[in-house]
């Protein structure tokens, strides 16, 4: 673009806003990113109604060329990796690594879902009527608005983008608005692709007022969401209310339990990288540590020892390990569940400190919490934040129950190396992932991801099952 305006992407031209916001760096409040095009309710009407025309157009497309559409975007996402990785880094605060590593699985997405293009089979049977045929064949739902949020600002945009173009749907794409330039630039590859008009649309906008326009419209088809549970329950009460289907990913309170034969090394590896890296701000993200007794006080202070090795610093510095919490917001909201702890009787066993650095940025020192309980504020709210909780508990089975005991259920892990606590755990935990000595965060993407009770609702995303949501089933009955 010449001009320094980042304008929406409706049916196939780029289009100015009713106002724009300023993209600024929370690792340094100094750096503006860009200036970003706010769309309104009208603009984002504009977008369902090119949407719904492109949509007739890319599913007539023919297989070989959305195939080649996805293997290019996903070409393009790798090859400029190091690049976006740094924009990526730059506006929402985690570190280089961690933003080139999501710009690399991002391009992984599109093309794994490249591949599915070419694997949509459908099925026949023999009718119950002699003579007469059956044939299932999924097709396009139609058109899918999609609402991701700030903390994985290319990958939960790649994961919901790639399968609903690969299963021939049109886009309206509205992504979180403190994070506008990965949106954008993933949607500037995606315009040069020869996509019909409309196919793809960006909305960028504030949740209020474009995210309100879309969960509401009768004329999309599939809503799929990614971010809070207060969010989500918005938009699966107006989704409902027109039938139009709907999927969320939301929240959660995961938490990783350590068995007192555990190997110590890897509980704090796994502690550790599941906690605090990403700056907490994972929905997979493990802030109850479940310990039992005969391995608490060694585990605790090992995780401290690797505590203190942690730098926090600006996310562009070489051996930073812990960017920017996302905004001044979030800052907030983690400073106010650190008091909450200490008020509640938890121990601050480290960290916690607001940082100081040589830009004027959201840098906080990771916090561990000892002596709580599971039912304190810590243990039950989601904080979003690089604060992790220790619950002592006697045993496996007051740790699993400890670890269900919530109502939320993305994630749980276990750091054991008794085969039967492993089996057992993994039958028993009530999340829709479980790990095994790994962390709690870091999933792959062929395979379904999602949880249960308030962290998840609809047809699992990601791998194969991801067709649930972006295909409607079709029965035809043939007499020859
Ligand atoms: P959020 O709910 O505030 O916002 C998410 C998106 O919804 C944004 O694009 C926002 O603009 C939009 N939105 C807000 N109000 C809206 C409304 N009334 N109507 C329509 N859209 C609206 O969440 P957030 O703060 O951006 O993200 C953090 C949350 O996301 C955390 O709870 C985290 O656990 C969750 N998350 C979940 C997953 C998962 O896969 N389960 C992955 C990443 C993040």
């Amino acid at each position: 673009m010449s001009d320094s305006i980042f304008r929406n992407y409706i049916a196939g031209e780029w289009v100015e806003g009713k106002g724009t916001i300023a993209n600024i760096s929370p690792a340094d409040t100094s750096d503006v990113i860009g200036h970003y095009a706010q769309a309104d309710a009208a603009q984002t009407e504009a977008a369902i109604e090119a949407a719904i025309k492109g949509q007739e157009a890319w599913q007539q497309s023919g297989l070989e060329q959305r195939y080649s559409v996805l293997m290019a975007i996903g070409d393009e996402l790798i090859a400029r990796k190091d690049e976006l990785g740094r924009v990526l880094a730059r506006e929402e605060g985690k570190t280089l690594a961690e933003g080139v590593g999501e710009v690399y699985r991002s391009g992984q997405f599109f093309h794994y879902y490249a591949a599915e293009v070419l694997r949509q089979m459908g099925e026949t049977a023999d009718s119950v009527r002699p003579g007469v045929e059956i044939e299932t064949r999924r097709e396009p739902v139609g058109v899918v608005g999609i609402i991701t949020p700030w903390n994985f600002p290319v990958a939960t945009g790649a994961w919901k983008i790639a399968p609903a173009l690969a299963f021939g749907n049109a886009v309206v794409f509205k992504p979180a608005n403190q994070v506008p330039a990965s949106a954008w630039a993933l949607t500037e590859i995606i315009s040069r692709q020869g996509l019909p008009a409309g196919t793809f649309n960006l909305v960028m906008g504030p949740g209020a007022e474009v995210g309100n326009v879309l969960i509401n419209s009768r004329r999309i088809n599939a809503l799929t969401f990614t971010g809070s549970l207060e969010t989500g329950r918005k938009v699966a009460a107006a989704t409902a209310v027109n039938l139009v289907k709907c999927q969320l990913e939301m929240g959660s309170k995961n938490a990783l339990v350590v068995l007192d034969d555990a190997d110590l090394e890897t509980a704090v590896e796994c502690a550790v990288n599941g906690a605090f890296f990403g700056t907490g701000q994972k929905c997979t993200a493990s802030s109850r540590l479940i310990v039992t007794e005969g391995i608490h006080d060694r585990f605790v202070e090992a995780v401290i020892e690797r505590m203190r090795k942690l730098v926090v610093g600006h996310p562009l510095k070489e051996g930073v390990h812990i960017g920017a919490v996302a905004d001044g917001r979030q800052m907030e909201q983690n400073l106010k569940y650190l008091e909450i702890a200490k008020q509640e009787g938890a121990t601050l066993a480290f960290g916690g400190e607001v940082i100081s650095e040589e830009t004027e940025g959201y840098f906080l020192q990771p916090a561990l919490f000892t002596n709580t309980r599971n039912e304190m504020t810590i243990n039950r709210e989601e904080a979003f934040a690089p604060i992790a909780s220790v619950i002592k508990v006697k045993d496996f089975e007051e740790a699993l129950a400890t670890l269900n005991d919530t109502h939320y259920g993305l994630t749980g892990g276990i750091i054991t190396q008794s085969l039967k606590y492993a089996s057992e755990f993994k039958r028993r935990a009530k999340t829709g992932c479980v790990m095994v000595n790994l962390p709690t965060a870091g999933t792959d993407y062929h395979v379904p991801f999602g949880g249960r009770k308030d962290s998840s609702f609809g047809p699992r995303e990601q791998g194969a099952y991801a067709k649930e949501f972006y295909t409607l089933v079709k029965t035809t009955y043939i007499r020859a």
